[in-house]
């Protein structure tokens, strides 16, 4: 038994409406840690564990220390997750229910990552939020899903942070003979480090990372996601905060679910009526989900965004 569920397959009639075309949404949002992040955290996890880890160590704060801490839960393995200062109360609070050690380290990520990775012992794994092979084919299995079920997408839509969705699920076309579909990859502006890299031929870091979708933070995508670049039809398309956030108010007003910005990045393109639509019957949204953002905290960032400057 996977650690992830197999999540509904629906068919929006709002984002269907609003994006002109017929929209199926994966319900990513409804993995048990609350993100698609689950499906490679686990089978990452589980290989570890069958190679011999006895603990697994994670540096993120967000929807992957939460996998991280899931799946140690579910095995029987400890778990230490370093996070940074910044990191949300929320946060830390949802690692130790999953019964997680948190270790607050650091004014940044990167100081929180260099501290998780000098504590790695020779019989710990440090799973990492999205580059590894063995996540990619795990996140694949969301692709497994909707084969299975028969639906043939015209488009798939997915939001982009460090890249590992993307990798997983172009693994999963590709697997399931749907290799021809292309992907369009959403990002925000201010976290677009996928589009930087396709700008510039190749991958490079960000400077600074400025946006209310935490979970596309990375300065750099992973070297596989821009290699798929060349490989695979993949369109990058940026949206701004406010258009995510947007989004995620009214996906929570249509289906009742609160996602993240980074999610509602996604959404944002078929609410919208995104040109980048155009031409596709229909159209595969994954919904990633996120399990740090309150209502409380989507509406304060809402607020200042409104904001005249
Ligand atoms: C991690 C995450 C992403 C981005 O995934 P990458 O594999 O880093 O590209 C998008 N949305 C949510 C909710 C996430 O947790």
């Amino acid at each position: 038994m996977p650690l992830h569920i197999e999540t509904p397959l629906i068919e929006s009639p709002f984002l269907s409406h609003a994006g002109h075309c017929a929209a199926w949404l994966k319900l990513e949002a409804l993995q048990p840690p609350g993100s698609f992040k689950i499906r490679g955290v686990g089978a990452a996890c589980e290989e570890y564990l069958r190679r011999g880890a006895r603990r697994f160590v994670s540096s993120s704060g967000g929807n992957a220390g939460l996998a991280v801490a899931y799946a140690g839960r579910r095995l029987s393995v400890p778990v230490t997750v370093v996070v940074p200062e910044t990191a949300s109360a929320r946060a830390r609070e949802l690692l130790q229910l999953e019964a997680a050690q948190v270790i607050v380290h650091g004014a940044s990520w990167d100081e929180a990552n260099l501290l998780a990775l000098s504590i790695v012992g020779q019989s710990d794994a440090f799973i990492h939020p999205f580059d590894d092979p063995l996540l990619w084919s795990g996140h694949a299995t969301l692709v497994d899903e909707v084969a299975r079920a028969a639906l043939r997408p015209d488009a798939v839509v997915l939001s982009v942070g460090g890249g590992g969705l993307l990798c997983g699920v172009i693994e999963g076309l590709r697997r399931n003979a749907l290799g021809h579909v292309p992907v369009i990859a959403v990002e925000t502006t201010g976290s677009a480090s996928f589009n930087h890299a396709l700008r510039a031929g190749h991958p490079l870091e960000l400077e600074t990372i400025s946006s209310v979708a935490t979970s596309l933070g990375a300065k750099r995508v992973c070297d596989r996601a821009f290699q798929w670049s060349t490989e695979h039809a993949i369109d990058s398309v940026v949206v701004s905060d406010r258009s995510a956030l947007d989004a995620c108010e009214r996906f929570l007003a249509d289906h009742r679910l609160l996602v993240e910005p980074a999610c509602g990045a996604t959404l944002a393109l078929a609410y919208e009526g995104s040109a980048a639509l155009a031409g596709f019957a229909r159209v595969l949204f994954v919904v990633c989900g996120g399990a740090t953002a309150s209502i409380d905290q989507i509406r304060a960032w809402s607020a200042k965004a409104a904001q005249p400057v």
